[in-house]
């Protein structure tokens, strides 16, 4: 089998089949948890409630629709927060300007 270019899970066989009827199911409409019940924006994506990596499963009920966003928000989450906080402090001392008295 050649390697996957999906980064740590590679994706079941028949993922497209399956991801057509997890989008049909939700009708399309982003599953991610909000304060006032589910995101609902137009999905097209679909994600493992729990990730291949931990033991989910390619069921079903394992799976949901996700809006773009929210996908690469939950994909991103462990990735992407280290290089934010990498900021380059300004502490430069100010010169002292020699002629300047
Ligand atoms: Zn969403």
């Amino acid at each position: 089998m050649a390697a996957p270019s999906w980064r740590t899970t590679p994706k079941p066989q028949g993922w497209g089949a399956i991801r057509q009827r997890i989008l049909k199911r939700d009708n399309h409409a982003c599953q991610m948890p909000t304060p006032l019940g589910v995101c609902g924006a137009w999905a097209n994506e679909v994600d493992h409630i729990t990730p291949a990596s931990l033991g989910g499963s390619d069921e079903p009920a394992n799976l949901r629709s996700l809006c773009g966003p929210h996908h690469k928000v939950k994909s991103s989450r462990e990735g992407g927060q280290a290089s934010a906080a990498k900021r380059i402090p300004r502490n430069r001392p100010a010169e002292q300007h020699p002629g300047l008295r």
